[in-house]
């Protein structure tokens, strides 16, 4: 029987790396959350053993949502675990990098697929199904804004999310639904960290004031904050959460 009282979220790519400590700072907050994954089911499961013996509720569920039907058939999974939806946190993506004249269709295509499509139909869905006073939490890149060579497929993609953010919020506002994006600076996980030389992620790191990368926690906190009852006059924004690197 599904807990209608609950408020529910879901974090699309929780299964590692920043959506991961999102899941766990929600369900700290008393959010039953759906641990979204696309291939790895045993670090999905393992971070719905750790929220659930915190005395948190989570499931995991897969849903590639680079594929047409991965959005629906992740909102109906949520619905059929919790009953209703409160917040989608859009937070899977890929990053590779090349310069333009060396990005192939294949890449091209990946990064369409995964980082717009992808939440494109995440919030067409959200927009049919969240409950009213539900919360929209996006995920840009502070590469919009920087521009890096390189950085052309994943960067395109990304500002497509901030101009959709904005044209969301003005479509949900009226149910008091608030949309918003996050622009990280690089984070040490996996998409930032591969393929990197250690002297190059030293230099990236150097890139803000601090002279440190992100940890998944310094993003996960503004978006607990974001989908939060504290956040209701926040709409349509992209905060850049990069330690000052402008
Ligand atoms: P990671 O590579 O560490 O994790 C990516 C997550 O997305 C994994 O859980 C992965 O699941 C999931 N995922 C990938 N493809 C799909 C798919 N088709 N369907 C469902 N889930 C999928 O990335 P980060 O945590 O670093 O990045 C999270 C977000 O933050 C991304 O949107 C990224 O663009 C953004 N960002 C990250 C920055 C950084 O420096 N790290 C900087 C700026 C923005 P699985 O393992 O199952 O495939």
């Amino acid at each position: 029987m599904p807990d209608t009282h609950t408020k529910t979220a879901i974090v699309t790519g929780a299964s590692r790396g920043i959506g991961a400590e999102i899941a766990k700072a929600l369900a700290g907050d008393g959010f039953a959350v759906v641990v979204n994954y696309a291939h790895s089911a045993d670090k999905a499961e393992a971070l719905v053993g750790e929220i659930e013996a915190k005395g948190g509720r989570a499931v995991a569920l897969r849903a590639d949502l680079a594929a047409p039907d991965g959005a629906k058939a992740l909102f109906d999974g949520a619905e059929a675990a919790f009953g209703s939806v409160d917040i989608l946190v859009n937070n899977a993506g890929i990053m590779q990098l090349a310069p333009i004249a060396e990005t192939g269709d294949a890449m091209l295509d990946a990064h369409l697929a995964t980082n717009l499509a992808g939440p494109f139909r995440t919030m067409r869905e959200a927009a049919k199904r969240l409950k009213d006073g539900g919360r929209i939490i996006n995920f840009s890149s502070s590469v919009v804004g920087l521009y890096q060579p390189t950085y052309g497929a994943y960067v395109a993609t990304k500002a497509a999310i901030e101009a959709l953010t904005k044209v969301l919020a003005k479509e949900l506002g009226p149910r008091g639904i608030t949309v918003n994006a996050v622009a990280p600076g690089p984070v040490a996980t996996e998409l930032f960290l591969s393929d990197k030389s250690e002297e190059l992620v030293a230099r990236i790191a150097g890139m803000n004031p601090f002279g440190r990368l992100g940890e998944p926690v310094d993003i996960a906190r503004v978006v607990r904050f974001l989908a939060s009852e504290d956040s209701g006059w926040i709409n349509a924004q992209t905060i850049r959460v990069n330690g000052g690197m402008v």
